[in-house]
């Protein structure tokens, strides 16, 4: 049976816990990662409507875009808005876990779901993310053995640079130890001088994964005792988490700004130019009005995101960027609605569930009326 634990870690796999954003708060916020896991509901909001509607489903799991506690409380009581909410699941045993900034930034998470439904073709990820906080492993490696050394470092989550899997590089050199009495070495003989033609294998690991790297390492390694640093890096580039794309064709402003409403279900605020031509697009969803300059930056001509401020329309019209607003709502509901897909595919034996407002109603705004 799945548990509460699992569906963390597998979607650590496909949207690192920690390529989110510093400061925010991604992960298990309420539970235990014991808590088995037959029916579970997934929500863009962390609402007291959605929380009902998992506890009416009896179901032990609760998956939010949007975090519950994003500033830090004092005491946890029926006199915040989160701590009801907290209650509420703690008192029914239900578990929540939200996949954020992890899931905007993620191959296939908010961004390519947005970018998907608006057509864009060669998409590409631009802009900034939370930084990576990473260390690099060094390990010395019999020839023979790099490819599955490598293999099994990778696994424990080594070598993961932006959408790259599997990354290393490994340098040939030579390799020399004198094994003592007692040891039993994989190559050579105990008190004789051993000469073995070694890759020296540098892979990127993540600071929180460095135990679980050397677990895999001593597994795979044939050495008794591998020879290998870990290397503390500077935070590096952060994860992106913008798309940019190209319309198949080149269209009017305004025109496609009709077609997001359409394909979004929405009704969007533009700038820019109606009549202007357009085709080299970025999107981000929710409030991602201030990677205007990343997006311009990126080759964009313009930007749809959730929401946009009106210092940040003002700037980036006079820097000849447009920007379309279409909604928090509309813009990341699609792909928390693919986290479900994905969740769905992960854990067949767990019934997936998505919890839809009616317009109007827990954070879902009234597009027609
Ligand atoms: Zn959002």
């Amino acid at each position: 049976m799945a548990t509460v634990g699992e569906v963390l870690d597998r979607i650590d796999r496909k949207a690192p816990w920690r390529s989110a954003y510093q400061d925010d708060p991604v992960g298990l916020q309420v539970g235990r990662r014991s808590q088995t896991v037959t029916r579970a509901l997934v929500s863009l909001d962390r609402s007291m409507g959605a929380a009902s509607k998992a506890a009416e489903l009896s179901a032990e799991l609760l998956v939010t875009h949007h975090p519950l506690f994003f500033r830090q409380l004092a005491r946890l009581t029926d006199e915040s808005e989160e701590g009801r909410l907290a209650l509420f699941l703690a008192e029914r045993s239900i578990a929540l876990i939200s996949a954020h900034t992890n899931w905007d930034a993620a191959h296939g998470g908010v961004n390519d779901v947005l970018a998907e439904i608006l057509g864009l073709q060669d998409v590409r990820p631009f802009g900034p993310s939370g930084p990576a906080r990473e260390a690099k492993l060094v390990v010395f490696v019999p020839r023979e053995s790099t490819d599955r050394v490598i293999d099994a470092l990778s696994e424990a989550g080594c070598g993961e640079i932006g959408l790259y899997r599997r990354c290393a590089f490994y340098s040939r050199g030579t390799g020399t130890f004198r094994p003592l009495e007692g040891s039993n070495p994989a190559i050579g003989q105990p008190n004789a001088v051993e000469c073995v033609e070694e890759d020296r294998v540098e892979m990127l690991v993540p600071r929180a994964r460095v135990a679980a790297a050397l677990e895999a390492l001593r597994a795979h390694h044939p050495y008794e005792e591998p020879a290998f640093d870990i290397l503390p890096l500077e935070d590096r580039a952060p994860w992106p988490i913008g798309r940019i794309g190209a319309l198949r064709e080149p269209s009017a402003l305004g025109d496609f700004a009709r077609f997001v409403d359409e394909r979004l279900q929405t009704r969007c605020w533009l700038w820019g130019k109606p009549d202007a031509t357009v085709r080299r697009i970025a999107v981000v969803g929710g409030a991602g009005d201030d990677l205007w300059r990343d997006a311009l930056t990126a080759g964009a001509q313009v930007l749809v995101t959730g929401e946009v401020r009106q210092h940040h329309a003002l700037a980036a019209s006079e820097a000849g960027l447009a920007m379309i607003a279409a909604g928090h709502y509309a813009t990341e509901n699609p792909g928390t609605m693919r986290l479900r897909e994905f969740l769905g595919a992960e854990f067949p034996e767990v019934e997936w569930l998505f919890f839809e407002p009616e317009e109007g109603e827990a954070g879902r705004p009234v597009v027609r009326w």
